[in-house]
């Protein structure tokens, strides 16, 4: 055997890149919406993995199918076919009334996947002189962490010191239809949008957004590409959040979710036409479509084929907004949105409390939340909390924000 090189002295504080800082919450279990933490405490998770653990954590179904085929096959790369592929995208399509599925692991990956497939329609299908292809895009907007994603994005957070950015994004105000008309011109291949804003703070459009954006991808000819990696598979009491306006993108993208919490499933369901631009060699994965993933994935889309879940989003949404509302009239929130079991709230500035200070306090007395954008903080629990456990978690926010 070979000695292993000695740890450099700097292994320790320092042996993880810092570009994350977590609430000081060391978790080692979780069953449901509670997860407990190394010194046994536990917590009522109402951040649900940024919404990938819609099912709650390790939701017996969805373990027991990833067990039963990690004792098949977990990996087959492209190169070969599995018995579970085609079944996944028979299951997601029509889950979500789409026609084709493309799979990839993570959530950027989908968007990724996307962005290509617009393009190459462009060029292919509308006949956009090569290379000019522009996307329409919303200020605000979380897409995920690749370079091209980053080149769409306006938060310098997210956006700063990673150029030369990836040209072709006209990036306008969100929820504001006529900006984005403004935009589309003969080379735009694709308007992309989230249905809700997630990371920005659960940002709700104007009802009649999507219904527009709709309206003017048909007369101009232009792909209608909504990111329901976040809003999309139960959170807003619909399969999809397009369902609440009865839109139907052309192409959508998936993610968090459909892996059931276990493992990175992302995918892009929509239009055959479309999709089929990507054709042998022009894309792919060697993860994307694996056997475990499509296990869990079809495992996923039962979980929200009967629609209790999405149902369940919408009565236990309904309680939260109640409670938000009655928070709002006692003044500890400035503002707040919500729809479905999913909600932005800001705390009330004279409270004196950011947003991490306020997930700090709510994770002392054993809820965990997440803060985004100064002093909003988002609760987006398990689809399938226990009614208690949202009250007793609403209970506690209250208490924590009156003792200021
Ligand atoms: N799109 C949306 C709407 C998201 O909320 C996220 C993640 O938060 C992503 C894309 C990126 O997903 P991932 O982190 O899996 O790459």
């Amino acid at each position: 055997t070979t000695a292993r090189p000695p740890a450099p002295a700097s292994a320790g504080p320092g042996v993880l890149a810092p570009n994350y800082e977590p609430l000081h919450v060391v978790l080692v279990s979780g069953e449901g919406s509670w997860v407990t933490d190394v010194d046994g405490r536990r917590y009522l998770d109402c951040l649900a993995g940024y919404s990938a653990l819609n099912f709650g954590h390790r939701h017996p179904a969805l373990v027991a199918a990833a067990k039963e085929q990690l004792d098949a096959i977990t990996l087959t790369s492209r190169a070969f076919t599995h018995d579970l592929l085609e079944p996944f995208a028979r299951a997601v399509t029509s889950l979500t009334g789409t026609e084709t599925l493309l799979p990839m692991n993570t959530g950027a990956e989908a968007v990724e996947t996307a962005v290509k497939a617009a393009r190459k329609w462009g060029y292919d299908v509308k006949g956009v002189p090569d290379g000019e292809a522009t996307i329409v895009v919303a200020s605000g907007a979380f897409h995920g962490r690749t370079t091209t994603i980053v080149s769409m994005s306006d938060d310098p957070l997210t956006r700063d010191g990673f150029g030369p950015y990836t040209p072709g994004f006209r990036i306008v105000p969100y929820g504001d239809a006529d900006a984005v008309a403004a935009a589309v011109d003969g080379t735009t291949v694709a308007v992309l949008v989230e249905p809700v804003q997630g990371e920005s703070g659960v940002i709700i459009p104007p009802a009649d957004y999507l219904p527009r954006l709709r309206a003017l991808c048909d007369e101009h000819d232009v792909l209608l590409v909504l990111d329901e990696i976040q809003s999309g598979l139960g959170r807003t009491g619909t399969t999809l959040a397009q369902d609440l306006v009865g839109v139907r993108a052309d192409l959508t993208t998936l993610g968090k979710a459909l892996g059931g919490g276990i493992l990175p499933v992302s995918a892009v369901v929509g239009r055959r036409d479309v999709l089929g631009v990507l054709t042998p060699g022009t894309h792919g994965s060697t993860f994307g479509g694996n056997p475990l993933a499509c296990a869990v994935g079809i495992a996923v889309a039962d979980l929200l084929v009967p629609g209790t879940l999405q149902a369940r989003a919408a009565t236990l949404g309904a309680e939260l907004r109640a409670r938000v509302e009655a928070l709002l009239a006692e003044g500890l929130l400035a503002s707040a949105r919500t729809v479905g079991l999913w909600a932005g709230l800001d705390v009330e500035p004279s409270l004196g409390m950011t947003g991490r200070q306020t997930c700090e306090l709510l994770a002392a007395h054993g809820v965990l939340a997440k803060d985004t954008h100064g002093s909003t903080i988002r609760l987006a629990p398990p689809l399938n909390i226990e009614r208690e456990d949202l009250d007793l978690a609403l209970d506690i926010l209250t208490k924590v924000l009156r003792e200021r």
